[in-house]
């Protein structure tokens, strides 16, 4: 039973790490602050819908209250309404942290409420502000390398791969391209913020290569990465960086995505 707490009892923040809370805004400081705190309202954007929400701050306890207004936001998540909503609360803190006018009364606050969720929980993470739902949109992604290297004219579906809970134990498989059903997978793994977006958006970059150069049989054998295919491929801008990341990085991604080693021991 011991070793089953251990497995489950891991801090909040951490069930969704690779999780996109919505597109923040801030609205304006419309009430203005003073000695009692500040209020202000935002939105969320998330899978095209908007949330209206607001973050109370004052010497009152709760310190730090944040709410969403259209309850279905919850609905969009997996996770337990009270873990969406504390990963939401560090979101807004720190952008609100971030802005100039705050005054030092809310700036001690927020510091107060956010040394009180280190003690409570010491691998207490911040997420990061810029929304990676966006930043890793594949689709997008697709049309623009589209029309910037190939003029429209690469016709594929480009889908995220199914992960697998294992260890890989030979190497990594960034992506593959189907020719039959004109369809490039892209490992799931990229998607974590490790990874540069130049490193997902180059192996997306190499699948669509191998519908403009492919494949063909030389002395018997099947040749994809000819010199036709490597030329193109080198066209890609941040060719050599990607390249470079994949050298030295290669290993992080040979483990399922936020599980530790001990997890996938058998
Ligand atoms: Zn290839």
């Amino acid at each position: 039973m011991a070793y089953l707490m251990n497995q489950t009892q891991k801090p909040i923040q951490n069930l969704l790490k690779n999780f996109s809370l919505g597109t923040l805004s801030l609205g304006a400081n419309r009430n203005g602050q003073d000695s009692s705190g500040l209020t202000r309202m935002f939105i969320l954007k998330k899978n095209g819908m908007e949330y209206v929400g607001q973050l109370r701050i004052s010497p009152e306890d709760p310190i730090v209250k944040v709410e969403i207004f259209n309850g279905n936001y919850f609905g969009e998540f997996k996770q337990p309404e009270v873990a969406v909503l504390e990963n939401l609360t560090q979101k807004v803190l720190s952008k609100v942290k971030k802005e100039k006018e705050i005054s030092d009364i809310v700036k001690a606050l927020i510091k107060d409420f956010m040394e009180c969720k280190k003690l409570e929980d010491t691998e207490a993470e911040v997420i990061e502000p810029k929304s990676q739902e966006e930043e890793r949109d594949i689709e997008a992604m697709f049309d623009r390398l589209n029309r910037e290297y190939f003029n429209g004219k690469i016709n594929a579906t480009v889908r995220w791969g199914r992960d697998v809970k294992t260890q890989n134990k030979s190497g990594f498989r960034y992506g593959s391209y189907d020719e039959n059903k004109k369809l490039i997978r892209l490992h799931p793994r990229l998607k974590q913020s490790l990874v540069p977006i130049y490193v997902l958006e180059f192996t997306l970059y190499h699948e669509m290569c191998h519908q403009f150069a492919p494949s063909y049989k030389r002395n018997g054998s099947w040749q994809s990465h000819h010199p036709e295919f490597k030329k193109k491929e080198k066209e890609y801008k941040n060719f050599k960086d990607a390249r470079n990341w994949e050298k030295n990085n290669w290993h992080k991604l040979l483990l399922p995505a936020n599980e530790e080693l001990e997890a996938v021991k058998n």
